[in-house]
């Protein structure tokens, strides 16, 4: 049978944050990924981004430069699809250059969440980010003392006007105790959800299959144990763990960076036949990547939350941004990404 034959480029980067961000594994300073061009032989050129992000457990960028070496200049779509999954954010790309373009289930705007700093200057931003519009916020917590968090818990809560619903974001930071303080106070609050209140795997790969059984059936246990739904994020970092959620009937929420999984639109079909909820969120891509992202989450037929998308501006060049964060993004801000001028931009 014939298979399609297509040139094959690719365009590495380097892009420095604005802002250095913060995370579990210290500070990251500047975004790197790989931009990839597949043009077939009828002239259709696509793009398509590999942003991957290590301490995820996702491969590396020069891992992923390698395996583009290894490809050559033609390819055909075999050898694309033959690429080990461990590659997922290199297949991700690769599908995502290839893919026409995806219909939206419902155009109507999705409603975008604010990101708050952690501790006191939450308060000010949150003023702030309502001034513009915002609804829906996400506030890192397990980052200070806990009694203090609580006491500004209770203040953010008193600023949400009503209908306005705010989101935890522990990173894993919490033990079982203070997961259960947290999770009982937030009871008769206007919190969404409280994102991976225990465990921040890192690399989940080396995780000991006995110890990732403990805190899933920990997860799975607070998720019962309390009227506040909870999110798993690191706990869902690559494509097995979300078919090993759902087979345990994981009944919270699900936070998804499109870019992170490899087959996205098989994982979307699996959750939307479950019913999860998914908050779709940034990975810190170029446009190039959040174009694919923005697109799966219009796409997305099952109960949507407001997206994680509230990121830009990210990086110094304008080209290589996606939508700049507002309150709603609408499907006309993400067919005006242009992914030619990102990878023109990075030549
Ligand atoms: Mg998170």
């Amino acid at each position: 049978m014939r298979t399609v034959e297509y040139q094959f480029s690719l365009r590495p980067y380097r892009l420095p944050f604005r802002a250095p961000v913060r995370t579990s594994h210290g500070v990251w300073s500047e975004r790197t990924g790989v931009i990839v061009r597949l043009e077939d032989e009828n002239g259709r050129v696509g793009f398509g981004e590999a942003a991957p992000i290590p301490w995820f457990g996702t491969e590396t960028v020069e891992e992923i430069v390698a395996a583009c070496g290894s490809l050559g200049e033609r390819v055909d779509e075999r050898r694309l699809d033959d690429l080990p999954v461990a590659l997922r954010c290199l297949k991700n790309a690769l599908v995502a250059a290839r893919t026409e373009s995806v219909t939206p289930q419902n155009p109507a705007p999705r409603q975008v969440a604010a990101l708050l700093p952690a501790g006191t200057p939450a308060l000010p931003a949150l003023r702030g980010r309502l001034e513009a519009g915002f609804r829906v916020f996400k506030w890192k917590v397990g980052v200070g003392d806990v009694a203090d968090e609580l006491a500004i818990l209770d203040d953010l809560c008193g600023e949400l006007p009503s209908g306005g619903r705010l989101r935890l974001d522990a990173n894993g930071a919490w033990d079982r105790r203070t997961a259960e303080r947290w999770l009982a106070r937030c009871a008769e609050r206007p919190v969404e959800f409280v994102e991976q209140p225990c465990f921040a795997p890192g690399t989940g790969a080396s995780l000991g299959a006995a110890l990732r059984q403990r805190v899933e059936d920990l997860l799975m246990g607070l998720a019962g144990d309390f009227p506040t739904p909870i999110a798993l994020d690191e706990s869902v970092v690559a494509d097995g763990d979300v078919d090993r959620w759902l087979g345990r009937g994981w009944p919270g929420v699900i936070v998804l960076k499109p870019t992170l999984l490899a087959d996205m639109d098989g994982t979307m079909a699996k959750l939307a036949k479950a019913g999860t909820p998914l908050v779709f969120s940034s990975a810190l891509e170029t446009g190039v990547g959040a174009k694919r992202a923005l697109s799966l989450a219009f796409a997305w037929s099952g109960p949507s939350l407001a997206l994680g998308f509230g990121v830009w501006p990210l990086f110094y060049r304008p080209e290589c941004e996606g939508p700049t964060a507002a309150p709603f993004v609408r499907w006309e801000d993400v067919q005006a990404i242009n992914p030619e001028a990102v990878w023109n931009a990075l030549s």
